[in-house]
């Protein structure tokens, strides 16, 4: 099966191999830059973004992640994976950086606190006509789509929470979580076709 790395620096990694294992991927958890290579598609789990941003600038994989970005990697994240895909972040702690590619900005933990986790269907016509059920937790919302961006789904209430744009595709809510593998069907099709260049 293709090549997929899941960045395992912190998260719910482990939910992310285990849905892309079950649709034939060949799984490796990436820790180090010299693993990046290794893959021909990259998905960024959920967890605290903070955290992963650290991770990865201290294990030094954070620079070649945005040049394998800039090169076409595709990449998925879900949630805080989202956030790291993002170029710009609101509500970010003091010095937090993104790797950047998708041209949104993002507002994390936007839900407030009587929202902060909860679940609902959503429409998303790019993976057919049967709703997504969606998990939210404490995720962030895209409050602007730039133009080389396009929205996937939005809320009842108009907000974005799902984007791509060229191989790159985030998620606000954790699909790895509840059974539903459109989305990672959706990543895997981008990983065949950049491995078979
Ligand atoms: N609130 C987390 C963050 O800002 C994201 C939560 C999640 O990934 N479930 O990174």
């Amino acid at each position: 099966g293709p090549r997929v790395g899941v960045l395992a620096l912190q998260g719910d990694f482990r939910e992310h191999a285990r849905v892309l294992a079950g649709l034939g991927a060949d799984v490796s958890l990436i820790r180090r830059p010299e693993e990046l290579e290794t893959v021909d598609g990259l998905v960024i789990p959920g967890g605290e973004s903070t955290v992963m941003d650290k991770l990865a600038r201290a294990y030094g994989l954070a620079e070649p992640l945005k040049a394998a970005i800039a090169a076409g990697l595709p990449v998925y994240g879900t949630c805080a994976g989202l956030i790291m895909l993002a170029d710009t972040v609101l509500d970010a702690i003091e010095g937090q950086q993104s790797f950047g590619g998708l041209d949104v900005v993002v507002r994390r933990n936007a839900f407030g606190s009587q929202n902060q986790s909860f679940e609902t269907d959503l429409d998303v016509p790019a993976l057919g006509e049967a709703p997504v059920h969606a998990v939210f937790i404490r995720g962030p919302v895209v409050e602007s789509v730039g133009d080389s961006a396009t929205a996937l789904a939005t809320l009842d209430d108009g907000r974005v929470v799902a984007v791509e744009q060229g191989n790159l595709l985030g998620t606000s809510f954790h699909p790895e979580i509840d059974g539903e593998t459109r989305f990672h069907e959706y990543f895997l099709d981008k990983v065949r076709v950049r491995a078979a260049r």
